[in-house]
């Protein structure tokens, strides 16, 4: 197989991303690939219409979700992969991620009204339209009024750590979200590894503590990965015995750069997360 047909992370209007579950779905079929997983942030929303759009456009579904976590103060995000979105343990960790994004946006709002900009949560909600709020939508509203020129320049100047519009919290920890998606009986992938500001050693203790905790895989291929993650990641990888995943973090096609069906094939030496032992069973829900 020369090109990529699996994706394993991507976003819809669940979350953070543009297109709707069946809009993404169709594309992702268009675009050549033939297994795709959403993975909204924090939220199931979108799997059931995502699932039947699947069905319709003759393309393999694999139920997931991206969860924010607060792992030694840095914010990771894991993704959880074949889950089974009625699972309550899981329900109970979104529900409690999604009041402390409530309040995130209600604090991140006063903030940035501190800077003079006005009507900030009440822009970001027009955004969500009803989805989970996001720093996302926080962004598309900034960039709206002329406060940046694109959503990188907004997030550098507003959003981000030591920042305006950026407010410190916890998410949950590593080994609760693992325990959610185990019970929902998905597989836990660590994802976009190379993106975390830490250190190779703070990387390599994240990725045991990971894998103690009973973590399956790494995203080795990843739309926000260089070519050189991919080998360091491919490396670590198997020097941790994770399965590798390949997801492009597609949030939409206002990203020209990175359309679906355009990642790589994971490096010769990789395990892949759809060869493991436990996959068909965490996904053929019916
Ligand atoms: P949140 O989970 O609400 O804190 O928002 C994080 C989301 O913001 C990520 O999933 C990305 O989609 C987006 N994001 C973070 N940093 C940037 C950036 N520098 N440029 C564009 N989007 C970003
Ligand atoms: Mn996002
Ligand atoms: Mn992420
Ligand atoms: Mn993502």
């Amino acid at each position: 197989m020369s090109e990529q047909r699996f994706d394993l992370h991507t976003h819809s209007t669940a979350s953070d991303g543009s297109l709707t579950p069946t809009e993404l779905v169709q594309r992702a079929a268009a675009c050549g690939i033939e297994v795709l997983a959403l993975t909204d942030h924090d939220q199931t929303a979108g799997l059931a219409e995502a699932s039947g759009a699947a069905r319709q456009a003759g393309i393999e579904f694999v139920p997931g979700i991206e969860l924010s976590v607060s792992w030694s103060h840095q914010t990771v995000h894991i993704v959880g992969l074949g889950i089974d979105p009625s699972c309550a343990a899981l329900q109970a960790g979104i529900k409690r991620i999604t009041a402390f994004r409530h309040w995130r946006a209600e604090e991140i709002d006063r903030r940035l009204a501190k800077k003079g900009i006005h009507g900030a949560l009440e822009g970001a909600r027009a955004y969500a339209k009803g989805a989970i709020l996001s720093r996302t939508h926080f962004a598309h509203y900034l960039v709206a009024q002329g406060h940046a020129k694109d959503l990188r320049q907004v997030f550098k100047r507003f959003l981000v750590r030591n920042k305006p519009g950026y407010v410190p919290g916890e998410w949950a920890s590593l080994e609760e979200t693992l325990g959610w998606i185990q019970e929902a009986g998905g597989l836990a992938v660590i994802a976009h590894p190379a993106r975390y500001q830490i250190s190779a050693t703070r990387l390599r203790q994240l990725l045991g503590e990971f894998k103690e905790l009973g973590g399956v895989g790494l995203e080795v291929v990843s739309g926000s990965h260089s070519r050189d993650d991919m080998m360091n990641m491919a490396n670590l990888s198997r020097r941790f015995e994770l399965a590798a995943s390949a997801g492009s973090d597609y949030h939409g096609p206002e990203n020209p750069y990175l359309d679906l069906g355009r990642l790589p094939t994971l490096p010769g030496e990789c395990r892949p997360v759809w060869e493991h032992p436990a996959w068909s069973a965490s996904h053929n829900l019916g």
